[in-house]
C-alpha cells in the first residue's frame, strides 16, 4: 500500500464520526462491521436535511414540499438501480430490510408453487433465508432441501447439481456468508438453475457493501441487500426483482399506495414497484441509503477491497499462531470475515473481557444455528473488517484476546 493510498484510507476513516470515541476508558476498536456498519457523515447530513426541509409524504401530495419528498424518494431509487445495474428503477422495491425482502418474495411467490415442489437453500444461510422458506412449506407442502458444504466452509456444487430438478422451483442463497466469509460461485449456482427454468434468490446483505453487483451480468431474478450494512440507516433494504417475475406475483401487504382503484368489490393493484410498498415508506431510509451509495460511488473499490483483505490476512495471520484456536470458515473465496473458537472457553465470555479493552466483535450463533450444528459448537467469536479499520486495531484486537484467554484459563 503506496502513500497516496494510506491518505485515502486514512481520510475515509475521518468521515465516521462515532469511531472517534473511548469505550471503557479505551480507544472504541469497532469490528462487528457484518452485523452493521457505521454511518459516514454525509449519509447522516443527508438524513438530517430530508427532515429539515423537505419532508412530507409522498405520491400524493401537490404541495411543494410533497414533491420533493416524492423526488428524494424516487431519486434514491434511481440510484439504487445503478447500484445494482437494474435496466431499469421499477425492479427496484423498497423494503425494510433483507429479511423483509426474503419474507416479501417467499409470501409472494405462494401462487407458484405446488405441494412436493422443491426449495434449495444452503446450509449456510442465515435464519432470515431459512425460516420464511419453511413457512412457505407449511403453506404449500413444498419441501426445503439443503446444499450440503464441506468443512472449509464451502458449497459442495456437485452435489447442489445432483439435487436440482424438475420438481425444484426456487434456489435461495448467500452471495457473501455472515459467519463464515465465504463467497459463493454464485454465478454457477445461478447458470445451473436456469437450465431447469428455476427462480434465483441471491442474498447480498454482506456482499453488496463489498464488491460491485450487476444483476444483469448474474441474470438472478432475485438480489436483496439492506442499508444498514453498506453504510446507510438501518429499516431500509433492497429487493430487486426481474420484470417478469414481479408481474407475476402476488403483492404481500395490502393497503395504500399498492392500488390503482378500489371499490368495496374490487381492487387492482398498481403497477411497478408500487404494488409491493403498501403504505407511507421509509422516505428518510431511502434518503440515506442514497446517500450510502453515493458514498460508496465516491470511493476507489479495488482499493478498499484490496485493503479490508489485507486487514484481513494480516488478523488471520497473526489469530493462527494463537494457540488452542479453531477459525471456522477457510473457504478459498473469502471476504473479510473471521470467525473462530477457542479451546474450552465459551465465545460470549471472550466478546466481554475484550469489550473491556474497546473491542467490538460479535459472538454467538451469527443467525445460522444449523451452520453450527454443522461444526458442532455453540457460537463463534466473529470479527469482521472495513475501510475503516487499520492493522494498530487488529494488534489491538490480538492483544486483547491473549488478555482473555490468561484471564479465563
Ligand atoms: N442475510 C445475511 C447474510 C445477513 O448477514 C443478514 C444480517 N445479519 C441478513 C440476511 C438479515 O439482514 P437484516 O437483519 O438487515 O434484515
Amino acid at each position: 500500500m503506496n502513500k497516496k493510498h494510506k491518505e485515502i484510507l486514512e481520510n475515509i476513516r475521518n468521515e465516521f464520526p462515532i469511531l472517534d470515541q473511548k469505550i471503557n476508558g479505551e480507544d472504541l476498536v469497532y469490528l462487528d462491521n457484518a452485523a452493521s456498519t457505521q454511518k459516514p457523515k454525509s449519509v447522516i447530513n443527508a438524513i438530517k436535511d430530508y427532515y429539515e426541509n423537505d419532508h412530507s409524504n409522498v405520491h400524493r401530495g401537490v404541495h411543494t414540499l410533497s414533491v420533493r419528498a416524492t423526488e428524494a424518494y424516487e431519486n434514491a431509487r434511481s440510484k439504487v438501480a445503478d447500484f445494482l445495474n437494474s435496466p431499469n428503477k421499477h425492479q427496484i422495491i423498497f423494503t425494510k430490510g433483507t429479511t423483509d425482502s426474503v419474507n416479501l418474495i417467499a409470501s409472494s411467490v405462494t401462487n407458484l408453487i405446488q405441494e412436493n415442489d422443491e426449495i434449495l437453500i444452503s446450509s449456510m444461510e442465515h435464519h432470515s433465508n431459512i425460516v420464511p422458506w419453511q413457512e412457505l412449506c407449511k403453506r404449500t407442502g413444498a419441501v426445503l432441501k439443503v446444499i450440503p458444504i464441506n468443512e472449509n466452509g464451502e458449497l459442495l456444487i456437485d452435489e447442489y447439481e445432483g439435487m436440482i430438478s424438475d420438481k425444484t422451483k426456487l434456489v435461495s442463497v448467500v452471495h457473501l456468508s455472515n459467519t463464515l466469509g465465504t463467497i459463493n460461485p454464485i454465478e454457477d449456482i445461478i447458470r445451473i438453475a436456469k437450465s431447469y427454468n428455476v427462480i434465483t434468490m441471491i442474498d447480498g446483505a454482506q456482499a453488496a457493501g463489498h464488491f460491485p453487483i450487476d444483476v444483469q451480468e448474474l441474470d438472478c431474478d432475485f438480489y436483496l441487500f439492506s442499508g444498514h450494512k453498506i453504510f446507510g440507516p438501518t429499516g431500509i433494504g433492497v429487493l430487486y426483482g426481474k420484470e417478469e417475475i414481479l408481474n407475476k406475483i402476488d403483492p404481500y401487504q395490502f393497503g395504500g399506495e399498492m392500488i390503482l382503484k378500489v371499490t368495496f368489490e374490487e381492487t387492482t393493484y398498481n403497477d411497478l414497484p408500487h404494488k409491493f410498498e403498501a403504505g407511507t415508506p421509509n422516505i428518510a431510509g431511502a434518503v440515506g441509503i442514497g446517500a450510502s451509495i453515493d458514498f460508496i460511488n465516491n470511493l476507489d473499490r479495488d482499493l478498499c477491497h484490496q485493503y479490508e483483505m489485507e486487514l484481513h490476512d494480516y488478523a488471520l495471520e497473526r489469530l493462527e499462531k494463537i494457540e488452542g484456536i479453531n477459525i471456522i470458515g477457510k473457504s478459498a473465496n473469502k471476504s473479510a470475515i473471521i470467525s473462530f473458537v477457542i479451546e474450552g472457553l465459551h465465545p460470549h465470555d471472550i466478546g466481554t473481557i475484550i469489550n473491556q479493552k474497546g473491542i467490538a466483535v460479535r459472538t454467538g450463533h451469527h443467525c445460522t444455528m444449523p451452520l453450527m450444528d454443522f461444526y458442532g459448537i455453540p457460537g463463534t467469536v466473529r470479527a469482521s473488517f472495513s475501510i475503516y479499520n487499520n492493522h494498530a486495531e487488529v494488534d489491538k484486537l490480538i492483544d486483547a484476546i491473549k488478555l482473555a484467554i490468561k484471564m479465563l484459563k
